[in-house]
């Protein structure tokens, strides 16, 4: 065989992958079905500007160990994520923190923030919540569930807030204090000069094939290798033998605008149920851009069909269930390692999953 591995996914769970194992001295091939590398943190030039063609990726982590490994592949600027969310043009600070709280109730201490919360929460008579909807009235109340989060989640999932699991919420910090930093992360930021570079740092000197679809050639890629690293999805790995897993997906219409400022922010999320889209990104100010026009991306979010792509799990007790047979099955497939967001079936960010490709490294590369 003329590999020790074969890795299927030019995305971050498979460069890293790939990188650690030939710094091992491994022979390593990666393969993509796609025409480019970097999985979907792909970002490509339009105008000058680089575009999030998977949608908005802003690194973050408390994990010392991924920052210092990513920070060797990029240079990281200081961009600091920073939502504004809009409902019907009233616009409001996000996370939830004290200008959000000031902007929905007049409050101006953090007693008087905390005790509306209180008492909307004791309105609603929860005192264990169950999914979603529950939760999120627990943390912020239900005037910022109605505004902020309800339209927003069931645009997103597609499904209702109350059959939607609480730690989707949970994903997002409440604070209050006067701070729109909206991830709770020692370190932050984007690589400068865009997310397909760093992966092609992380590439660098590995044999990489493009537009190479694996489960279409399985029989003769699997000759290659001894040792199969796959991050694709893993109900596609077994032919959805068992069933399709659910994703949401996202369709992006992205325009150039002939104007150097659209929105004055990256993201705006569009929180009420009316507007069709659930986001727009203006992509020039995750790194500070200062050219003459800008591009902008609406997303919408959809139910995940065959060719589509996947991009967020549902991670529900239906699919959670249907995840463990086929975590099942994977654990027979003893010469084939699944990870990464498809392979793993996880909500993941990007620094876990890099967490979870060194850790894999650990266990495999001796
Ligand atoms: N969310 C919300 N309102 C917002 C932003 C987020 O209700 O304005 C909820 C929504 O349920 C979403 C979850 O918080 O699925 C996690 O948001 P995050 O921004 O982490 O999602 P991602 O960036 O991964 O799409």
């Amino acid at each position: 065989m003329k590999y020790d591995y074969l890795v299927v996914g030019a995305g971050l769970y498979g460069a890293v992958f790939a990188r650690e194992a030939v710094r091992k001295g491994k022979k390593v091939l990666v393969i993509d079905k796609r025409p480019n590398v970097a999985g979907n943190v792909f970002t490509e030039q339009i105008e000058g500007i680089n575009v999030h063609k998977y949608g908005a990726h802003i690194f973050h982590t408390n994990n010392k160990e991924v920052w210092d490994y990513v920070n060797r592949f990029a240079e990281f600027n200081r961009f600091t994520n920073s939502p504004v969310a809009n409902y019907h043009g009233e616009l409001y600070s996000l996370p939830f923190n004290m200008y959000t709280f000031n902007k929905m109730w007049g409050v101006t201490t953090p007693e008087e923030a905390e005790a509306e919360i209180k008492k909307q929460r004791e309105e609603a008579g929860i005192t264990e919540p169950k999914n979603l909807e529950e939760q999120a009235i627990s943390l912020v109340g239900k005037d910022i569930y109605e505004k902020l989060i309800k339209g927003y989640t069931e645009k997103q999932w597609g499904r209702p807030c109350t059959e939607l699991p609480a730690f989707i919420i949970k994903r997002l910090p409440v604070r209050f204090t006067f701070d729109n930093n909206y991830f709770n992360a020692l370190y932050q930021g984007i690589p400068v000069g865009g997310y397909t570079k760093m992966v092609e740092n992380m590439l660098d000197g590995i044999e990489v094939r493009l537009n190479c679809d694996y489960l279409e050639n399985k029989a003769e890629l699997d000759k290659l290798a001894k040792k199969v690293i796959y991050t694709g999805p893993i109900d596609a790995y077994f032919g959805f033998k068992l069933g399709a897993l659910e994703y949401r997906s996202v369709r992006f219409e992205t325009e150039v605008l002939d104007k150097p400022n659209f929105q004055g922010n990256a993201a705006v999320n569009y929180t009420d149920r009316e507007t069709p889209w659930t986001r727009i990104i203006e992509h020039k100010w995750f790194e500070f851009g200062t050219q003459p026009k800008t591009v902008i991306s609406r997303e919408y979010s959809s139910e995940w069909k065959q060719g589509d792509e996947p991009y967020y799990p549902v991670n529900d007790e239906k699919n959670g269930k249907l995840y463990a047979e086929y975590k099942q099955l994977a654990g027979g497939e003893k010469d084939v390692i699944f990870g990464g967001r498809l392979g793993e079936y996880k909500y993941y960010d990007m620094d876990v999953v890099i967490a979870s490709a060194l850790d894999a490294c650990r266990k495999e590369l001796v």
